[in-house]
């Protein structure tokens, strides 16, 4: 556990660097594309400089990216942190930074979707090998590691059927068979603040910022955050591939970080009470929380994690497709969207899912409901599903 009082204070004062506030709360939003200067001196500086936070293109950022990379870098704990227009984005300028054709990539066979697209259709046809793994593999990664394996890529907990990794282990046997290894953590669950990637061995950790750190459902941004190994790589990398992101979004990024913390203790709370209810329901067959024994994985989360947040799923014991459809259809708090972090509840069903998880340890036969519990009332939310529930079992 870090010490919270730190942490809350980090929060409100991360990026406020006065060089760019000017003395104002909030950094202003820069926007540019092109920097003009008076001397070939002054260029020549730039053009030095241009990769240290100094003002050379629109492209490289502005005093807004600055800021946000800066504040996003003190509450990761890293050398230096990368802004993408979404964290899709983030995901994949961080893999194609260390792998090239021939390499392996180890990924987590619960990844987030869009991931694994990314590398059947993407890394693929670049000539990488991809092998995914078990989620609770921990140190037995060592068995899948080959002379060629560039990249171990994780993410913690598992989208959907949250599983958490063993992300220390991991990184102990990764590094101490090859320092070369990259590990990538996408960290968008906890939020830099409820898990310390750097702390557990981690080189890259990658945000969605679309998530929490926005926290209102309007902004798509990613970030990526790397150790000292692998940070000049990443930047250099990232640039070329043209990525940066509008000082509009970013300005509501930073907005969103002041009160991550707020918001995440009471997403967890909330959360907490909702799970705790579904425990009871005849209904609910396994609750995938990671604060519940019930959820693969939940002796690294009380292990390595701070806190928790409103994700989570559980799996129904009966159901048919349209016993589904009328669960969900009727919802009034619950409604279903391809996100989540936002201050309001969703709710998404996955029903099929034993395809495109091959290696799965969840038992994928029966559908699994995602939840995100949002900032409305709890007793609202509880009669939501329990009219849900209703539904379901009429049509059943
Ligand atoms: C949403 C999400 C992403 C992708 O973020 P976008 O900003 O939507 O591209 C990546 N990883 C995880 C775990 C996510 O939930």
């Amino acid at each position: 556990m870090s010490n919270k009082m730190k942490d809350k204070t980090k929060i409100v004062n991360a990026g406020r660097s006065k060089k760019w506030t000017q003395g104002i709360v909030n950094p202003p939003i820069y926007r540019a594309s092109t920097v003009v200067f008076d001397s070939v001196a002054q260029m020549n500086s730039a053009v030095k400089k241009r990769q240290q936070q100094e003002l050379f293109y629109g492209r490289r950022g502005t005093p807004t990216t600055f800021a946000f990379a800066n504040a996003m870098n003190d509450l990761e704990g890293g050398v230096g942190c990368y802004v993408y227009p979404c964290g899709t984005a983030a995901i994949t300028a961080a893999i194609l930074a260390f792998v090239k054709a021939g390499d392996h990539l180890l990924m987590v066979d619960s990844v987030y979707e869009p991931t694994r697209d990314f590398c059947e259709q993407t890394l693929k046809s670049f000539g990488v090998e991809v092998t995914y793994y078990d989620p609770l593999i921990g140190k037995g990664i060592k068995n899948l590691i080959q002379t060629n394996t560039k990249v171990i890529f994780l993410e913690s907990p598992g989208s959907i059927t949250m599983e958490v990794q063993d992300v220390p282990g991991i990184c102990d046997v990764a590094h101490a068979l090859n320092p070369d290894i990259t590990v990538i953590l996408d960290n968008t669950w906890a939020s830099p603040i409820h898990f310390q990637p750097f702390e557990h061995g981690v080189d890259v950790s990658v945000q969605a910022a679309t998530k929490y750190v926005g926290g209102h459902s309007d902004v798509m941004l990613g970030t990526a955050t790397a150790n000292e190994k692998s940070w000049p790589v990443l930047r250099e990398k990232s640039y070329l591939l043209g990525q940066c992101a509008s000082p509009d979004d970013i300005t509501l990024a930073l907005r969103g970080i002041r009160t991550l913390d707020l918001r995440l203790k009471q997403h967890e709370q909330n959360a907490l009470k909702v799970a705790t209810w579904l425990q009871g329901r005849s209904e609910v067959d396994t609750l995938f929380h990671p604060a519940f024994e019930s959820c693969p994985g939940h002796e690294f989360f009380k292990r390595d994690f701070v806190g928790g947040n409103g994700l989570f799923s559980f799996s129904l014991k009966q159901s048919n497709p349209q016993a589904l459809t009328e669960f969900l259809d009727g919802m009034t708090h619950f409604k279903m969207g391809f996100s989540w972090g936002g201050f309001e509840s969703l709710v998404m069903a996955y029903s099929t899912m034993k395809n495109s998880r091959p290696n799965a340890t969840v038992a994928l036969d029966s559908p699994v409901i995602r939840l995100h519990i949002g900032l409305e009332d709890v007793d609202d939310l509880i009669d939501d599903l329990e009219r849900g529930f209703e539904r379901l079992n009429k049509a059943l």
